[in-house]
C-alpha cells in the first residue's frame, strides 16, 4: 500500500504546492458511514462525502444494479433519436417524483453539467421566444453550482474565479440569504427577507429586465456555508421574479432526493421551478450522473426551435449512461422501498437538536440546518459576531482535529463546519459525530486562547 504513487494525480480544490510536500490523504476503502484511510484508520464519513453517499458505502444492490446493467448494456448513447431503455424509465421515474410540473428531463454527469444546460436552455429558449436580449443570470453570493465555465461563474466564492478570469460578465450576483451574518441589528427574518427581496428588483431594473433570463439558487447554500433563508425569502424572490418574466432554477444537487426531510429542498422552502437540476444523491454518488428537469412550456419552445434549426445541439457521450441510470434507478427505488424521508424526520432533529447543544459554547456564534444537513459557525466573539480572522484557519484546524479523532467534516466559508452524514445514518453513528465534534470543538478553543 505505502507504494502507492501519488506524483502524478492534480487533486481538485487543493493547495497543489502543499499537497506536493505533505502527499494526499489516500481513501481505500467504505463500508456503511465509514471510510478508511491507507493506513487503516477508520473515519465516519460526516460529510457523506462531496454530500453524495446518502446509502453509505456498501450498499450491495447498488452494486448488482451496475454490474446487471453491464452485463445487458454497457453503453448507448442519447444522440439522433436513440436512448437506452433504462434512461426512459429513470426520466419518467424523475418527472412523477418532482415536487411540480416537470415534464422532461435531461441527463449529463455532473451538477456543474446540468447547470451549465439549464443557462444553455435558458439562452436557447430566449431566443426561441424571440427575446435575444434575454440572457443575463442572477445567481447569489457564497451559491455554489459547480466549476464548468458557466457553473463557475455562478458560484458565488472568490476560490471558483480567482486566476481563471471568471466570472463571466453574463453572471450576476445577488446577496446571500443569511440573516445571522448579514442581517441589519434588530431586523427580523421576515424584514430582511424583504430586503433581499427589494436589493433583486434593483439589480433587475439597473440591468433592464429584458436582459436578465434566469435566476438561480440552492434551497439550502451548501458549499457556501449551510445557509438557510428565511421562510418567507423564496416566495418574496419569485414574486420578483415572475413580474419580470425571469426563470427560476432550482439547484437541488445538495438538496434533492431526502436531505432536508422533503424529498426536495423545494418543497421545503415553497420553490416553484421552471428548471431543476438535480445529482449526487440521485446515485447516491456511485455513478457520476445528473439530471435537468423543465417545465413543458419550456420544452414546446425547444421542440420547436430545434426544428427550425434542424436540431437541438445539446448533448454529451455520456448522456443517459444506461449503467448511471440503472443504478440511480435502483437508489431511488431503495430511497422508495426503506422511506427515506420518513427516516431523516427522525434523524435529522436528533442531529440538529444535538448540535444545537453548542450554540452556547464560547466559539460557536450560529447553529443551523434541516434535515441531516447542518452547520456550526465558529465566532471569536459571540456578542458581535465576528468572524475569525481567515489567516488562522481556524475552521480548518478544527477539521483536522476532528479528523485525528476519526470524523471527516468540511470546514466552510466564514469558518462554519459542515454536517452532512449518509442518509442512512443511525442514532448511536449521529451521537459518535456530536461526542468527537465536541472534543475537536473544546481543542480548537483552547489552541486559539477561547474557553
Ligand atoms: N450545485 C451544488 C448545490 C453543489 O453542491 C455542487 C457540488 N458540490 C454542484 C452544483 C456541482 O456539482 P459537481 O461537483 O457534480 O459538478
Amino acid at each position: 500500500m505505502n507504494s502507492i504513487n501519488w506524483k502524478h494525480y492534480l487533486n481538485p480544490y487543493t493547495n497543489l504546492k502543499t499537497i506536493e510536500a505533505e502527499g494526499p490523504m489516500i481513501i481505500t476503502r467504505g463500508e456503511g458511514v465509514h471510510v478508511h484511510d491507507q493506513s487503516g484508520k477508520r473515519y465516519i464519513e460526516g460529510l457523506s462525502g462531496l454530500w453524495c453517499v446518502s446509502l453509505g458505502f456498501s450498499e450491495m444492490r447498488l452494486w448488482e444494479a451496475a454490474q446487471s446493467q453491464m452485463e445487458e448494456l454497457p453503453y448507448y448513447h442519447s444522440f439522433g433519436g436513440k436512448v437506452p431503455d433504462v434512461s426512459l424509465e429513470l426520466a419518467e421515474r424523475l418527472v412523477q417524483m418532482a415536487p411540480t410540473p416537470l415534464s422532461r428531463a435531461i441527463f449529463a454527469n455532473s451538477g456543474s453539467e446540468s447547470n451549465d444546460t439549464a443557462v444553455k436552455i435558458a439562452w436557447y429558449y430566449n431566443n426561441a421566444l424571440g427575446r435575444r436580449q434575454k440572457k443575463k443570470i442572477i445567481s447569489r453570493a457564497f451559491g455554489y453550482h459547480g466549476t464548468t465555465i458557466i457553473s463557475a461563474s455562478m458560484s458565488g466564492m472568490d476560490y471558483a474565479h480567482d486566476g481563471f478570469d471568471l466570472p463571466m460578465p453574463v453572471v450576476l450576483h445577488t446577496d446571500c440569504p443569511h440573516h445571522y451574518r448579514y442581517a441589519e441589528p434588530s431586523e427580523s427574518e421576515n424584514s430582511f427577507a424583504d430586503r433581499m427581496a427589494t436589493n433583486l428588483e434593483t439589480l433587475i431594473l439597473e440591468e433592464d429586465p429584458d436582459t436578465i433570463a434566469a435566476f438561480i439558487a440552492e434551497p439550502i447554500q451548501g458549499a457556501g456555508g449551510v445557509i438557510v433563508p428565511p421562510e418567507s425569502y423564496f416566495e418574496k424572490i419569485q414574486q420578483i421574479l415572475r413580474k419580470y418574466d425571469i426563470l427560476m432554477i432550482a439547484d437541488e444537487v445538495i438538496c434533492g432526493f431526502g436531505r432536508t426531510g422533503e424529498m426536495f429542498g423545494s418543497q421545503a422552502f415553497n420553490i416553484i421551478p421552471d428548471m431543476m437540476t438535480v445529482a449526487k444523491q440521485l446515485s447516491s454518488g456511485y455513478q457520476p450522473i445528473s439530471a435537468l428537469m423543465i417545465t413543458e412550456p419550456i420544452y414546446e419552445a425547444l421542440r420547436d426551435q430545434s426544428n427550425d434549426l434542424g436540431t437541438f445541439g445539446h448533448g454529451y457521450t455520456y448522456t443517459g449512461h444506461p449503467v448511471a441510470a440503472a443504478v440511480a434507478l435502483e437508489t431511488l427505488k431503495i430511497y422508495d422501498e426503506r422511506e427515506i424521508v420518513d427516516q431523516v424526520r427522525e434523524t435529522g432533529p436528533i442531529l440538529q437538536k444535538s448540535l444545537r447543544e453548542f450554540a452556547s459554547h464560547p466559539i460557536v456564534g450560529h447553529v443551523r440546518g434541516l434535515g441531516l444537513l447542518a452547520g456550526v459557525e465558529l465566532t471569536s466573539d459571540k456578542a458581535t459576531r465576528e468572524a475569525f480572522d481567515p489567516k488562522h484557519k481556524v475552521g480548518a484546524y478544527l477539521v483536522q482535529r476532528a479528523q485525528d479523532y476519526g470524523l471527516i467534516v468540511r470546514a466552510l466559508p466564514g469558518d462554519c463546519i459542515a454536517f452532512c452524514p449518509p442518509l442512512i445514518v443511525k442514532e448511536q453513528e449521529i451521537n459518535q459525530i456530536i461526542e468527537i465534534f465536541g472534543h475537536a470543538l473544546q481543542d480548537t478553543a483552547k489552541a486559539f486562547g477561547v474557553n
